[in-house]
């Protein structure tokens, strides 16, 4: 069985910024095939560690777990499951823990998870968790050498009373045991600099990985930045708009704007880049962000 690294100690141990993906599971048999031959691509650029999304209930539950197996058939990156307090009892979570733990994974993004949908606010399931930091504690008592990631917000959590008790929160989850943060996707880089600043300030000294999206059109984009209550710069909505309906050449004005980021952001001394890459292998593999994550890995 195979044991996969910490990502604590890839972030302690690499002499450069480190590079993962994220994958979500597809929703039948044919994607899941479709996404492995785009997974076997990405994979090919060596990212130090990918992550796979964990969704609601108990039937995603299991296709985040096959996505995982089929990402660890695939190489020896670490691949690193979300894990989400959703419809789940502590127990249940003690055993999620322990299954994962004895497949050798050691790395879990750990999360509250989204209210379902059509329900606005967040309901822990019955002797369940509220909070993504009770998680981190469930998970780091039941077995220490789980390597937890948390959730980084530089706009600000939708649901949070102010920046500040937003701020509070991802601290507490860093003190619980959280041993990096992975943001909420932006486009603004002025806004995860701000954010790393206060964070800093207010004592965090952990890793926080920035998250990206490549933008594929305005009308995703804009549906993304509404979610995510992410600011959209006036110059990529223009930069989209002019693109009109033109698939390809929306997705290079994503393309382009997200490989900036990553050069500012690496510039700037950012500890790797997290790319949200929606399971296709065709954007990381067109330039100008094929040669920007090249510079990353050196793949
Ligand atoms: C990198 C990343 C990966 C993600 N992956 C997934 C995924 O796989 N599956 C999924 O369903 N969702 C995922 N999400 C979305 C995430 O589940 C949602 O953003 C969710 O609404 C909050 O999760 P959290 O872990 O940040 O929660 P928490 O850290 O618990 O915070 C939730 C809210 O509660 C507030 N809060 C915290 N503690 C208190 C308190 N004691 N009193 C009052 N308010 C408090 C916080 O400020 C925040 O507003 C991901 C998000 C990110 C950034």
């Amino acid at each position: 069985m195979k044991t996969d690294v910490s990502i604590q100690t890839l972030f302690a141990e690499a002499q450069r910024p480190l590079l993962s993906f994220e994958f979500f599971p597809p929703k039948d048999e044919a994607g899941l095939e479709t996404l492995q031959t785009h997974a076997r691509e990405l994979l090919a650029l060596a990212p130090d560690f990918v992550t796979v999304t964990y969704g609601a209930g108990g039937s995603t539950r299991q296709k985040t777990f096959e996505v995982c197996r089929m990402l660890r058939n695939l190489s020896d990156i670490p691949v690193m499951p979300h894990l989400t307090c959703v419809g789940s009892s502590r127990a249940d979570l003690d055993e999620i823990a322990d299954e994962i733990h004895a497949l050798g994974y050691r790395n879990i993004m750990t999360l509250r998870g989204d209210p379902p949908k059509g329900n606005t606010e967040f309901q822990p399931a019955p002797d369940g968790l509220s909070f993504a930091v009770e998680l981190v504690q469930l998970l780091k008592r039941r077995h220490p050498d789980f390597c937890c990631g948390v959730a980084a917000y530089p706009e600000v959590h939708p649901e949070a009373d102010s920046p500040e008790s937003d701020l509070a929160n991802l601290k507490a989850k860093i003190d619980a045991g959280g041993a990096f943060g992975t943001t909420q996707l932006f486009f603004d880089n002025a806004l995860y600099f701000s954010f790393v600043e206060r964070a800093r300030a207010a004592g965090i000294t952990a890793p926080i990985l920035p998250g990206l999206l490549p933008a594929l059109s305005l009308k995703q984009v804009q549906r993304m930045c509404t979610m995510c209550r992410a600011a959209l710069p006036t110059e990529l909505e223009q930069q989209l708009a002019d693109a009109g309906e033109d698939a390809e050449a929306s997705q290079q004005v994503g393309i382009e704007w997200a490989a900036r980021q990553i050069e500012e952001l690496l510039q700037q001394g950012a500890p790797g880049i997290h790319l949200y890459i929606l399971n296709r292998s065709g954007i990381a593999l067109s330039p100008p962000l094929r040669t920007v994550l090249a510079g990353i890995t050196g793949h």
